[in-house]
């Protein structure tokens, strides 16, 4: 087999390389995978920018889907998986040891120095390929693998991070279940996948939120099990939650929208009397204006912010995939190959004009 994979290397803001790196040996706790497709989001676009505290030069690429290449002994029992097998890779490599990972927190662990992970640990550290923007990616010992059954197209088992985000957020975090109404603010990748987890969870309503520009995701949205749709720049949102939850407000918010921090405001307003809003868009550090904590006070409000995917997502994500009972290829608009790495990151981002993205996934 070859000595060498490709990558993409990011060495500076907005400075991408595609570059020959050594392939790693295996031992008895590692191994190999061949990348059959690496999921693309909104996280890439922030460290494409530079706008993450990333140290470079790093292999991007931290929603890797592959084949099993190579596999040491005790890694293939510890795993359950063998050569040939197909997984899906969580991006956190945790330590196991620090009172977060005890604690049953492994997703925020920074135990091994910052955030370590695929497509996070720097080029610097040996073996180099830990992001999957790259024909082969390394298995550290602690990197967490999910099987996932072969015959299902890449682009869509390629899904499981998107849709893990929609369980945690959307299900496992507010408890979502049957009877819930729950409403999702902004309809991108993480919003839709917040529409099929809440569905599949036996939520009763669930409408989501967004702007004029979102028409097709909205759109989306209804064919993913949405009940209804709320254009917020056509429609007082507010009055439109209270008339579809018959005044009583949603009893699950889950907030996705990205770089607007308004929405945050706005869900005191939506959510029900003791209802559960979640925070999982980002901001860039930005504060919220016009924040009434006063309903949070009079609502008794649960305000929970949501990092990353569990384990326990991502399996529930994984069987919904392979279930094939919801439309998720409708989801997937771009494949790219790894040499237009920088073209799938700014497409995704909004920066070349009249190609709107969704889902996308590099396939090397
Ligand atoms: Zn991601
Ligand atoms: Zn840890």
């Amino acid at each position: 087999m070859a000595r060498t994979s490709r990558a993409i290397v990011q060495t500076a803001p907005r400075r991408l390389e595609l570059r020959e790196l050594p392939i790693p040996e295996i031992d008895d706790d590692t191994g190999l995978l061949r990348v059959e497709a690496c999921g693309i989001c909104g996280s890439d676009a922030e460290q494409y920018a530079g706008v993450l505290p990333v140290r470079l030069p790093v292999v991007p690429g931290h929603e890797p889907l592959g084949i099993v290449e190579r596999i040491g002994d005790r890694a293939a029992k510890r795993w359950g998986v063998d050569v040939g097998d197909r997984v899906a890779v969580e991006t956190l490599i945790p330590c196991g040891h620090c009172p977060a990972c005890i604690g049953g927190r492994y997703q925020v662990c920074r135990g091994r120095g910052g955030m370590f992970g695929h497509g996070y640990v720097p080029l610097a550290q040996p073996p180099a390929l830990w992001g999957a923007y790259a024909d082969y990616m390394f298995l550290d010992p602690f990197s967490i693998v999910h099987r996932v059954r072969k015959d299902l197209p890449a682009a869509l088992a390629v899904m499981f991070n998107p849709i893990g985000a929609g369980f945690r957020w959307a299900v496992e975090i507010p408890r979502t279940g049957p009877g819930d109404t729950v409403l999702v603010l902004g309809p991108g990748q993480r919003g839709l996948a917040s529409v099929v987890a809440a569905r599949a969870a036996g939520a009763d309503l669930v409408i989501v939120t967004g702007l004029a520009r979102d028409a097709r995701k909205l759109a989306l949205a209804r064919e993913l099990g949405a009940d209804h749709v709320i254009d917020v720049e056509a429609e007082d949102a507010r009055v439109r939650v209270r008339e579809l939850t018959g005044g009583r407000g949603a009893d699950v918010v889950v907030e996705v929208t990205a770089n607007a921090p308004e929405p945050v405001a706005e869900a005191l307003h939506y959510v029900a009397t003791g209802g559960r809003i979640v925070l999982a868009g980002v901001k860039g550090l930005k504060a919220v204006p016009d924040f009434v904590s006063d309903l949070v006070v009079a609502k008794e409000i649960t305000i929970q912010g949501a990092f990353g995917v569990t384990s326990r997502a991502y399996a529930a994500a994984i069987r919904l995939i392979e279930s094939g009972r919801v439309p998720l290829e409708k989801m997937h608009t771009h494949d790219f190959r790894l040499e237009d790495a920088e073209r799938a990151i700014r497409t995704l981002a909004g920066e070349l004009p009249g190609e709107a993205s969704i889902h996308s996934c590099l396939v090397p």
